[in-house]
């Protein structure tokens, strides 16, 4: 079209360049006629001439100037039109009488249209029709154009969006304009409104796992909660993963991650349809159960559930084991309103966390007494650890054999100053909750370390080490300080650690072991018998020294099979060059029958409770003095 243009422009100039050209000559000519011998010219013929020569020259210049408009507006209309084929939309431009005025190159694309009928001067009405025969439009042509030639004709403009072929969104817009007719421009929005869609999607949905967010749960309940019908139930389960942290630290975060996936891919497999799984942020899931007949529905929902996340994950290649806390609220019975069910789930799990993990709770009404209490005393311990009102205690550890004290194992013990004394098996889990067992860890070890230089060299110190501490990287290194801090040896250090430090497949808990043995610090194995007691973790780190839980010796003189678990236990022991401490020895009875078993060393009320740093130093001093007097 441009080209058309363009070669008509160059004819025209051609004739024209010859007309300027004639017309300037013929002038000139005149005036050069006229100077020669104007004696040959009357006055009024010279004066005829003259005005001739000048009106040929300004004619001639005239038509030039024309001329030079002409290749102006040629020039721009070039332009035009290469802007406006190049633009990504299709545009339609329409006069008055619905006609076509300019219709571009991407609109015949879009629609795969045929430039000899989509030209200027063809109708609405004919392309419209063109675009039907051809297959981009299947709707009435006359109804079609004259809603749109009349919205545009009130100064309206109209916005649509239709199907191309391919599945295509196309959106069109015709604006009217002020001098009559209007434009149509038309866009493929396919891709913006994937875009657009995309991002809605990101907005309501969990990137990690595309279960629903939090934001989509809320909605989710909120509808679910007026569509309660009467004698139904609704069951919101809030799902924690226990100690997921330890996965991250152990195995990085994109293990994490792959086990996130894996445990929103189960929560799914376990849902009915009209239920709604969500990933509230971290390791927190959450579960609306609609139509509930009984309460009995959830607790199998629940088992369901429990029995789901605790086959073993495959996560890049490494199986892990994990479980989870569940707390519920029912509606309507524990509140109809959104926020108070949430709460009520929410203090349910911390219910469950706080029974040991691995279970569920429903919630209950003195749940939000218990939480508070339990939120109060961690600010209580805070203060306490602040100000120094916790104790370190010791109970002695003797030899079976001879009563010589060995070493004595360091226990914690806060004064309350209204509570009086409060028990570690009520503050540790809260420590331990919350993070502060680190601090609390770390003063122990330096106390502990610190009194024990002080104490004959064949006493040892025992610590005990909790598997929130065991994850710090820096664990060896504060070892490593508080034995350099007081001057003493590392061989009198004993760190005392459960079987919970090595129920993951922990490589890091491993390291972190052989780093501590680097060091020369002994390691003993405590409560054996009470977790999972698995004799591989035997296997796995050569302990020192293995501790047999109190619920072994308490019943070790009755009919039960306790002695010949404290037989085997010792037997294990003393083929790995282990030695044994029974814990919790309080009779004669239980100790000749541990003498007799073949255990190394016992501690237990029988010799002595656990008591204070000046009471140990006392011990220890009358101990030697009995020693040496009976030397
Ligand atoms: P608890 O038994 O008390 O639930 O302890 P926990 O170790 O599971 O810790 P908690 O539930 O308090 O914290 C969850 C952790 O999950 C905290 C954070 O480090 C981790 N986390 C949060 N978001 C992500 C994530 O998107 N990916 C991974 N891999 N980890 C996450
Ligand atoms: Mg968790």
């Amino acid at each position: 079209m441009s080209n058309e243009g363009g070669r008509q422009i160059s004819v025209g100039s051609a004739q024209e360049s010859r007309t300027v050209k004639l017309l300037v000559a013929c002038g000139i000519l005149l005036a050069v006629v006229i100077a020669a011998d104007p004696a040959a010219w009357s006055l009024r013929e010279r004066v005829l001439l003259a005005l001739v020569a000048v009106l040929s020259v300004m004619a001639g210049l005239l038509v030039r100037r024309d001329r030079l408009t002409d290749q102006r507006l040629a020039a721009e209309r070039r332009q035009l039109s290469i802007a406006v084929n190049n633009i990504p939309q299709g545009l339609v431009l329409y006069d008055a009488s619905a006609r076509i005025i300019i219709c571009n190159q991407p609109y015949l694309d879009m629609f795969g249209l045929s430039p000899d009928v989509a030209k200027p001067g063809c109708t609405m009405q004919r392309l419209i029709a063109h675009r039907k025969e051809t297959g981009s439009f299947d709707g009435d042509v006359d109804a079609f154009c004259n809603a749109i030639i009349q919205t545009v004709s009130l100064g309206k403009a109209t916005r649509q969006l239709t199907e191309a072929p391919g599945g295509r969104a196309i959106e069109i817009i015709n604006r009217p304009l002020k001098s009559g007719g209007w434009v149509a421009t038309i866009e493929d929005v396919t891709e913006r409104r994937r875009a657009d869609e995309k991002i809605a999607h990101l907005a309501h949905y969990d990137g990690l796992t595309d279960l629903p967010n939090r934001i989509l749960f809320r909605e989710r309940l909120e509808q679910s909660l007026k569509a309660i019908q009467p004698g139904e139930q609704l069951a919101v389960l809030y799902i924690d993963i226990d100690e997921f942290k330890s996965v991250n630290d152990a195995l990085g975060h994109p293990i994490g991650d792959e086990l996130l996936k894996g445990v929103a891919e189960r929560l799914r497999g376990c849902l009915k349809e009209t239920d709604v799984a969500a990933r509230l942020g971290g390791d927190e899931f959450a579960v609306i159960q609609t139509a509930i007949k009984d309460r009995s529905e959830t607790t199998q929902l629940v088992d369901e559930i429990h029995s789901a996340i605790r086959q073993p994950f495959d996560c890049m290649g490494h199986l892990i084991t994990t479980d989870a806390s569940i707390g519920i609220a029912l509606a309507p019975v524990d509140g109809v309103d959104l926020d108070q069910l949430l709460k009520n789930a929410d203090l349910a799990l911390y219910g469950a966390k706080g029974d040991g993990r691995r279970t569920y709770r429903f919630f209950e009404i003195g749940m939000d007494h218990r939480a508070r209490a339990r939120r109060s005393l961690e600010l209580e311990l805070r203060q306490a650890i602040s100000d120094g009102s916790l104790e370190t205690y010791y109970q002695p550890v003797v030899n079976i054999e001879d009563d010589k004290i060995s070493s004595c194992e360091a226990l914690l013990r806060w004064r309350h100053p209204e509570r009086g004394m409060i028990s570690p098996a009520e503050f540790i889990p809260i420590a331990e909750d919350s993070g502060l067992i680190n601090q609390l860890g770390l003063w122990v070890l330096n106390t502990a370390c610190a009194e024990a230089a002080s104490w004959p060299d064949h006493v040892r110190v025992a610590v005990n080490v909790s598997p929130v501490q065991f994850r710090s990287p820096s664990l060896a290194l504060n070892v490593a300080a508080a034995l350099a801090a007081c001057g003493l040896a590392a061989s009198r250090l004993e760190l005392e650690i459960t079987e919970a430090v090595l129920i993951r497949d922990d490589e890091a808990a491993l390291d972190m072991l052989h780093q501590l043995r680097k060091l020369g610090v002994r390691i003993a194995l405590d409560d054996f018998g009470t977790g999972y007691s698995s004799l591989s973790y035997l296997q796995r780190f050569p302990f020192d020294k293995i501790k047999i839980d109190r619920s072994f010796i308490k019943d070790i003189a009755g009919p039960g099979a306790s002695s010949s678990i404290v037989q085997a236990v010792v037997n294990i022991a003393a083929a790995s060059d282990m030695t044994t401490t029974a814990e919790g020895v309080e009779t004669e009875q239980q100790r000749n029958l541990l003498y007799i078993l073949g255990c190394t060393e016992m501690q237990g009320y029988l010799f002595s409770p656990a008591i204070s740093a000046a009471e140990v130093r006392r011990l220890l001093l009358s101990h030697r003095g009995r020693a040496m007097s009976a030397a």
